[in-house]
C-alpha cells in the first residue's frame, strides 16, 4: 500500500497519520493511504501567489505553451507508469487510454494553439479598439491579463490523469499557479503523474502544487483574485459553491457537476436505418466504456414511443455481446468500478429508478473475476414506465445505466430532455437536417454541447462522450454552470478583462500593438528591409501614389472572368444606389496597393501568408488616385525557426485622404542572421 504524499512548497510531504484506505477496484486489496494531515494549506497558498504566480507571469504565452509541450511528451514517453496504476481503478487499457494520453493531448493541443495563436507576450487584446472621440485621439480596448492569485482544481474520481490535466493546461498558459486536489479513491493516479512532472524539473516552482486529501479550511484564505475549479457530484457543487468566503470575496467558482444526459433517436432514424445502428452503438458505448463512470455518458436514452420496443430488443442484443471481467485482459470490453462503494451508490440509485422503470437487461457473465470481491456490475437498462417520472430525469447512476423514454413527437422530446435540469451534452441521432436542427435548437438552451449524429459524421465522429480540448465543456443548472476548455476562451477564465480608455500612443505601449492614431515612425527606409528583431511596432511607410484606370479594371475582369455590373457596366452600375458609376474592384485594389507597398528583391520578408480584416470601405472609381499607409501593428515571434509573425495595418486611401481598403497583412518575417536560429550566411559571423 502507498502511503501518498503532498507536494507542498517544493517539498514532499507524507503524512504521519493513517490516512483513508484505498481499495483495488478488482482484487479489493488496499491500495494507497490518503491523508492531508499536517499540510501547511497556508504556505501552499502563499508558495503559490509569491513564487509560482510571479515565475509563470515573466514568461510570455509562447514560453508558457512550450511547458505544456514539454509536460505531455514527458506524460506520453512516461505513458507505461500511469497505466500500470491505472490498472487498480478497475479500467480497461482503452478506458485508461482516455484519461492519460487523452490528457497528455489536452496538454499538446493547449501547447499548439498557445505557439500558434498566442501574442508573443503577456497581455492579450480582446477585438478591436473602440474609437471613443471625434478626433481619434481617445480610444478604449480590452485587455486580459493573468489574474495574480491561485487556481485551486478539485477533481473527480473518474479521470484522475485527464481531469487534472484539462484544468491545468489553460491555467499555466494563462500565467496562474495550480493547487490540485484529487479525489481520494484515485489520487494515487494524480500523485503518480504530478511526480513524473515535478522530477523532470519542467515547471517553474510553486506553478504546481497538490494536496492529497483533504482541504479543511482552504477556502478561508482565498480571495478575489482567486479561482476554484470543481468537478464532481451536483451535491459536493451545492457544498462548496455556498462557502461564505466564496461569496463575500468574489472568488471565481466553475462548476462541473454532474449531468443527466441525454441522446435522441429522431423520428426519421426508423428500425433499420444507418443511424437506428449508430443510436444503439452510441448508447451500449456510453453504458460500458469507463463502465459508465463518466460524467457525459448518457443517463437517459429518448426514442420514438412507437420504437420502444425495436430500441429495447437492440440495445439489449448488443448489451449481450459486451465482455465483462477483468480488466487486464485485453479481450475484456468493460471492466470494474473504481470501489465496492461507489457500485452500492449506483445500486441504490438503481433501486430509486425502479419504482418508475422496468429492467430490460441487468444481468451478465463475470469473465475471470470474482464479482463478489471486485466492484462489477452488470450494465443495466431499464425502461421508463411514465417518462415523466421525476427520478429518471433527477436521479444520476454513476455507472453502466441507461434508462429508455419514450417521447410523442419533437416537442416532446425537447421537453423530456429538459427535464434533466441542464446537462454537459446530449446527442441528436437522425438523418434528417431539418429535425436534426428543430431538436439541436430546442435543446441547445440547457446543454453546454450537443452531439449531432448522422450516417456521415459516424465514420469521424469523436463520440458522445468525448469532452475535446478545442470545444466547450460545461453545461448550466444541474451541470455546475460551469464552462470548461473550449479553445483558447479556456485560459480567459483565469485572465481578468480590463477595458483601458487612453489615447492612441498610451493604448499602444499598454497593449504592445499598434493602435490607430499613434505615432508613426517613418523615414527608416523601406520596412520590408528591416529583420524582425529591428522593426519597432509603428513603423511605417507611407508609398508612392497611382491613379487606377478604366483600362486597368477591363483589362482586370478580362484576366479573372470578374465581370460583375459595378465594373463593367456604366447604366447598371450608375443607376446603382451604392455606386452610382463604375467602380474598381476591391481585389484590383488589393493588388495595386501591393504593387506600391512590397519591396521586390529577396529581403527579411520572407512570405505574405493572408490578409485579416478587410473591408473595402469606398468605392474606388476610374482616375481615383491611390497611396498606402503600412505600419507595423503586431509582432509574434516564433521560437527557433529564425522568422517572426509581422501584421501590417494597411490603409488604402483615396486623393481626399478618405480610406478606401483596410486591412491587416500578414507576412512572415527574418530574424537577424544567427538570432532565433535565422541562418548565418557564409563567410560572415
Ligand atoms: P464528489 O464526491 O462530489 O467529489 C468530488 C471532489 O470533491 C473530490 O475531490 C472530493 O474529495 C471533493 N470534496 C468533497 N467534499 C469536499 C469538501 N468539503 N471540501 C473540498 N473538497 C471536497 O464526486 P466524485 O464521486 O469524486 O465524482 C463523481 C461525480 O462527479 C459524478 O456525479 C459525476 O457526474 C461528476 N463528474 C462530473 C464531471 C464534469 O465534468 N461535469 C466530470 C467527472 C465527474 P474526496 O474524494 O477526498 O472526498
Amino acid at each position: 500500500m502507498r502511503i501518498l504524499e503532498s507536494y507542498i512548497h517544493g517539498c514532499w510531504h507524507a503524512s504521519s497519520t493513517q490516512g483513508i484506505v484505498t481499495q483495488h477496484a478488482v482484487t479489493g486489496e488496499p491500495v494507497s493511504s490518503v491523508s492531508s494531515d499536517g499540510v501547511d494549506l497556508s504556505a501552499a497558498v502563499d508558495h503559490a501567489r509569491y513564487v509560482g504566480g510571479p515565475a509563470l507571469r515573466s514568461m510570455t504565452f509562447p514560453e508558457r505553451a512550450a511547458l505544456l509541450k514539454a509536460m505531455g511528451q514527458l506524460l506520453i514517453a512516461e505513458k507505461e507508469v500511469l497505466y500500470e496504476l491505472s490498472a487498480a481503478t478497475g479500467a480497461t487499457r482503452a478506458d485508461s487510454s482516455i484519461d492519460i494520453e487523452g490528457g497528455a493531448g489536452v496538454l499538446l493541443g493547449y501547447a499548439s494553439r498557445g505557439r500558434r495563436e498566442l501574442p508573443d507576450g503577456h497581455v492579450l487584446v480582446d477585438g478591436d479598439p473602440e474609437i471613443l472621440s471625434r478626433d481619434g485621439s481617445f480610444l478604449g480596448i480590452h485587455i486580459a491579463t493573468p489574474r495574480r492569485g491561485v487556481a485551486v482544481q478539485i477533481n473527480a474520481f473518474n479521470f484522475p490523469v485527464w481531469g487534472t490535466l484539462e484544468k491545468l493546461a489553460p491555467t499555466l498558459l494563462a500565467g496562474v499557479p495550480t493547487i490540485v486536489k484529487p479525489a481520494t479513491p484515485t489520487a494515487f493516479m494524480t500523485e503518480a503523474m504530478v511526480r513524473l512532472i515535478i522530477e523532470a524539473g519542467i515547471l517553474p516552482d510553486g506553478a504546481l502544487q497538490l494536496v492529497c486529501g483533504r482541504v479543511d479550511g482552504l477556502f478561508n484564505l482565498l480571495d478575489g483574485q482567486d479561482h476554484v475549479a470543481f468537478t464532481g457530484s451536483a451535491d459536493t457543487a451545492a457544498m462548496l459553491r455556498s462557502h461564505p468566503t466564496l461569496s463575500a470575496r468574489s472568488v471565481r467558482f466553475n462548476a462541473e457537476a454532474d449531468s443527466l444526459n441525454a441522446a435522441i433517436l429522431g423520428e426519421a432514424a426508423v428500425p433499420g436505418s444507418d443511424e437506428f445502428s449508430l443510436f444503439v452503438t452510441e448508447v451500449v458505448q456510453e453504458m460500458t466504456v469507463k463502465a459508465g463512470q463518466k460524467c457525459t455518458a448518457i443517463r437517459r436514452a429518448l426514442v420514438p414511443t412507437p420504437q420502444l420496443d425495436a430500441v429495447a430488443e437492440a440495445l439489449a442484443s448488443a448489451l449481450a455481446g459486451v465482455r465483462v471481467g477483468d480488466p487486464a485482459d485485453a479481450d475484456t470490453d468493460m471492466g470494474a468500478l473504481v470501489g465496492v462503494t461507489q457500485r452500492e451508490e449506483v445500486r441504490g440509485a438503481v433501486m430509486a429508478m425502479r419504482a418508475s422503470a422496468d429492467v430490460v437487461v441487468d444481468h451478465c457473465e463475470f469473465h475471470g473475476v470474482n464479482p463478489k470481491v471486485g466492484a462489477f456490475l452488470a450494465p443495466t437498462l431499464l425502461r421508463a414506465s411514465d417518462p415523466n417520472d421525476d427520478a429518471v430525469h433527477t436521479t444520476e447512476a454513476f455507472g453502466p445505466v441507461c434508462t429508455l423514454l419514450g417521447y410523442d413527437g419533437p416537442d416532446d422530446a425537447v421537453r423530456l430532455t429538459a427535464l434533466g435540469s441542464g446537462s454537459l451534452v446530449a446527442s441528436v441521432v437522425t438523418p434528417d437536417a431539418n429535425e436534426a436542427a428543430a431538436l439541436t435548437l430546442g435543446i441547445a438552451a440547457h446543454h453546454g454541447r450537443v452531439h449531432v449524429l448522422d450516417a456521415i459524421a459516424s465514420a469521424n465522429s469523436t463520440g458522445h462522450g468525448s469532452p475535446l480540448p478545442t470545444l466547450v465543456h460545461g453545461g448550466p443548472g444541474r451541470a455546475g454552470g460551469g464552462e470548461e476548455m473550449g479553445g483558447l476562451r479556456g485560459i480567459r477564465h483565469h485572465m481578468q478583462t480590463t477595458a483601458v480608455q487612453g489615447s492612441p500612443d498610451m493604448l499602444t505601449a499598454v497593449a504592445g500593438q499598434w493602435m490607430p492614431g499613434a505615432i508613426r515612425h517613418v523615414g527608416q527606409g523601406h520596412p520590408f528591409r528591416l529583420h524582425f528583431d529591428d522593426l519597432e511596432l509603428g513603423t511605417a511607410i507611407r508609398t508612392a501614389s497611382r491613379e487606377v484606370t478604366l483600362d486597368e479594371i477591363e483589362n482586370f475582369a478580362h484576366s479573372t472572368g470578374d465581370y460583375f455590373y459595378a465594373h463593367m457596366d456604366e447604366e447598371a452600375a450608375s443607376a446603382s444606389p451604392i455606386f452610382g458609376g463604375r467602380v474598381a474592384h476591391g481585389y484590383l485594389v488589393l493588388s495595386l496597393a501591393a504593387g506600391l507597398f512590397v519591396w521586390p528583391d529577396p529581403g527579411p520578408v520572407l512570405a505574405n501568408y493572408g490578409i485579416d480584416r478587410c473591408r473595402f470601405a469606398k468605392p474606388t472609381y476610374p482616375g481615383d488616385i491611390l497611396t498606402v499607409w503600412l505600419t507595423a501593428k503586431r509582432k509574434t515571434l516564433r521560437a527557433g525557426t529564425g522568422y517572426g509573425e509581422v501584421a501590417w495595418d494597411a490603409q488604402v486611401i483615396n486623393q481626399d485622404e478618405v480610406v478606401v481598403a483596410a486591412y491587416d497583412v500578414l507576412t512572415m518575417v527574418a530574424n537577424r542572421p544567427g538570432i532565433n536560429g535565422a541562418p548565418v550566411p557564409d563567410g560572415t559571423v
